[in-house]
């Protein structure tokens, strides 16, 4: 997954590469600036791009943030997320009536209230960590059968701009913790991708075959992970 992120001073814009023709300027659901580029557009020539739209990025930058004073403050009741693709309210709980530090329950996400916000931040964060290890826990054993390859070591942690990564010398994988807020297909494919990669080390048509033999679908899957970069804490 191509992407890289270039830095503006009191932001940054998060750059992919993609098979299209044209040159495309957004803010992602979170607030973020993205751009994406055809392939042959050099890093160089990306930074280039980005500068000359710096005013286009700051005002859409500033719309969105204005838009987003709206919405209740990080980590509090109403704050709204997503598990597993399905949208879900957060509740903050006083710790005398949680009976768990963080759980789901129908469409709350009930969280155990602490000394600040990021103290519930990281309760949030290790229950989806706790799911996403779950989840690749029960198709693991499928997948490493199928595809022949074995990793000696996964794990989990909140990444800016890969889903996931894979060391093919160690057979070490890297997956990112957002993917537990996507539906469940996203995991899948990134952990065949990975381990994919343990067989193959570049995207290339081997690498594709490879995909379509053990993860039929990607494609789309591939696409709706480009348009939705990972959540950042
Ligand atoms: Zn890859």
């Amino acid at each position: 997954m191509e992407s890289f992120v270039i830095n503006m001073g009191a932001y940054d814009v998060h750059v992919r590469r993609k098979r299209v023709k044209n040159i495309n300027f957004r803010i992602g659901p979170n607030g973020e600036a993205l751009m994406s580029v055809p392939l042959h557009v050099s890093r160089t020539e990306a930074e280039r791009i980005a500068r000359e739209r710096a005013t286009w990025f700051e005002r859409a930058l500033a719309r969105a943030q204005a838009r987003k004073c709206n919405a209740p403050a990080r980590w509090s009741t109403g704050e709204k997320m997503s598990v597993w693709g399905r949208p879900v309210t957060l509740r903050v709980l006083d710790p005398s009536e949680a009976a768990s530090p963080c759980e789901l329950s129908g469409d709350e996400l009930l969280v155990r209230d602490g000394p600040n916000a990021s103290w519930r931040a990281s309760e949030v964060e290790n229950w989806l960590q706790q799911e996403l290890m779950a989840y690749l826990g029960e198709i693991l054993p499928d997948r490493e059968l199928a595809i022949g390859r074995m990793p000696t070591h996964i794990s989990i942690r909140r990444m800016k701009t890969r889903w996931g990564s894979c060391t093919p010398k160690t057979a070490r994988i890297r997956i990112n913790t957002a993917l537990a807020e996507c539906p469940h297909a996203c995991a899948n494919t990134v952990l065949v991708h990975e381990l994919c990669h343990l067989i193959v080390h570049n995207h290339g048509p081997q690498f594709q075959a490879l995909m379509d033999l053990h993860c039929p679908g990607w494609r789309v899957t591939q696409r709706w992970l480009d348009e939705h970069p990972p959540r950042t804490l």
